[in-house]
């Protein structure tokens, strides 16, 4: 029999007969989970404009110098920017527009003031506008001039006597920021209770993107983020990876689908179901789920349908008994085998070929070697196969308990992790059988022990593979 492969050099024969999918233009809204095709450029910075970071009033920062509460000035409102609509004039000397968060600051404004430091905010604890706040208002006017500012005692009056009531939009609101300034409230002066530096409040053209950037490199996973940055640079449809197509087959006389009473030495298919969902995780696409009893034809007849998609896995079968027709129906479909077992448990006797351009893995059917190698072999290949960089999340941990194995492979332990003052720790879960599919359950990570290694003790450092969201979906 031919000696079993390393896993890593079985990788490396995977990954060499990956071919890249074809480019496919998607819309931003149905690309989740998909890989860039291109790098993503942006065309012109953004934000696209010098906008206000809040709800307020534009205006020079030299002609509010001098506010303060005790001494506010006043700036007479000529106009307002609000978000998609910009003011039409410049602002001068003296002069306030006001503006809502997001909206394009006016030519010759260089500075935003929070509406809560003028006299437009939201209500103050002590009630709704009326005649004790004008009273107060105009208080505080007679209060020493402000420096700078071209207010004065009459203009502050004149201002509460044009917009009364309105002049205050004091909304009984909590501590929340206050409505915008309504257009109604774009008459009149405002009084500005607070000195603002220079840009202070501003949000620049290109302060996050700017022009010719690349915001996300070719191969990139399309999560939430990405999704957003795309269609901020209005990269909408995308160009991203064709998902690979994936043929389930499972293979057993004994398996029963869900909904049928057990036979006499009957089981259930669990596979059908944790592979169809590692391939979907993967990024691929599940074209079939199919099934077929233990017979030489029948095997045949579903392996050539499965081997129509981009990588078709076989779960079972491949072994060496009496009635395992998958290798051999492989090789009568013109399969050629690049390896068959590899040094490693679970999951010695996995097989793996091309026909065409179709990769066809041929993995061993208990239900945790079905997903440890399904995650060691053919995870990185789908990943692959969208332009993705097929590294797995490995890093290290100390072993929680001693592990003793023979020199013979590399085994693939089920590990919890925990973590404790000097870092991550991996304890092998009791139940390491191949058919023990619930230790997947509580698996976090898989201690990967090198075949040459032939045992760890308590608080060796071991590398493990992470089984994360990612990957298990959780
Ligand atoms: P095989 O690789 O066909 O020799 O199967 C190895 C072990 O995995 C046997 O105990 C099978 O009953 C079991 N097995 C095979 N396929 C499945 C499946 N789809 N779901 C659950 N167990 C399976
Ligand atoms: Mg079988």
């Amino acid at each position: 029999m031919a000696k079993a492969i390393e896993v890593e050099a079985a990788r490396r024969e995977v990954l060499a007969r990956v071919r890249l999918m074809a480019t496919e233009e998607v819309g931003v809204g149905e690309a989740l989970g998909r890989r860039l095709a291109v790098d993503a450029v942006a065309e012109t910075p953004f934000p696209p404009f010098d906008n206000s970071a809040m709800d307020g009033f534009a205006a020079r920062a030299a002609d509010v110098a001098g506010a303060s509460a005790d001494s506010p000035v006043a700036l007479t409102i000529v106009d307002e920017s609000r978000a998609g609509h910009p003011a039409t004039g410049a602002l001068g000397a003296g002069e306030a527009i006001a503006i809502s968060t997001g909206a394009m600051l006016p030519a010759g404004a260089d500075a935003v003031v929070r509406v809560e430091d003028t006299d437009r905010g939201p209500a103050t604890p002590s009630g709704p506008a009326g005649a004790e706040t004008v009273v107060r208002v105009e208080e505080t006017a007679r209060g020493p001039a402000a420096p700078s500012g071209p207010t004065d005692a009459d203009a502050v009056v004149r201002l509460e006597g044009t917009t009364p009531g309105s002049a205050t939009p004091r909304d009984p609101v909590g501590a929340d920021a206050g409505p915008p300034p309504s257009p109604a409230g774009t008459a009149g002066r405002v009084l500005i209770r607070a000195a603002v530096a220079a840009d202070a409040n501003v949000r620049h053209a290109g302060d996050d993107i700017s022009a010719g950037e690349t915001v996300l490199r070719v191969g990139a996973e399309l999560g939430p983020a990405e999704l957003g940055a795309l269609a901020t640079i209005g990269l909408d449809p995308a160009p991203v990876r064709r998902r690979p197509r994936v043929a389930v087959l499972t293979s057993g006389d004994e398996l029963t689908p869900p909904g049928r009473p057990l036979g006499l030495g009957a089981i259930r298919d669990s596979n059908s179901h944790t592979v169809a969902a590692l391939a979907r995780l993967a990024g691929a696409e599940v074209v079939s789920v199919d099934w077929t009893p233990d017979e030489r034809e029948a095997t045949r007849a579903a392996l050539g349908r499965a081997l129509g998609a981009d990588v078709a896995i076989v779960c079972g079968g491949i072994s060496v008994g009496e009635h395992d027709h998958v290798k051999a129906a492989l090789a009568e479909l013109g399969a050629e085998e690049v390896f068959w077992r590899v040094a490693l448990k679970p999951g010695g006797p996995t097989w793996f070929g091309t026909r065409g351009e179709t990769l066809a893995f041929g993995l061993p059917g208990n239900p945790v070697s079905v997903m440890v190698t399904f995650l060691t072999f053919v995870r990185p290949a789908l990943i692959a196969m969208a332009g993705g960089e097929p590294a797995s999340r490995r890093t290290t941990a100390r072993l929680g308990a001693a592990y003793e194995k023979p020199t013979d492979r590399a085994h693939a332990v089920r590990c919890r992790l925990e973590l404790d003052e000097r870092g991550w720790v991996a304890w092998p879960l009791p139940r390491q059988g191949s058919h023990v599919l619930t230790s997947m359950l509580a698996a976090d990570a898989l201690a990967l022990v090198p075949t040459e290694c032939a045992g760890l003790a308590a608080g060796d450092t071991v590398d493990v593979e992470l089984l994360d969201r990612a990957s298990m979906g959780r």
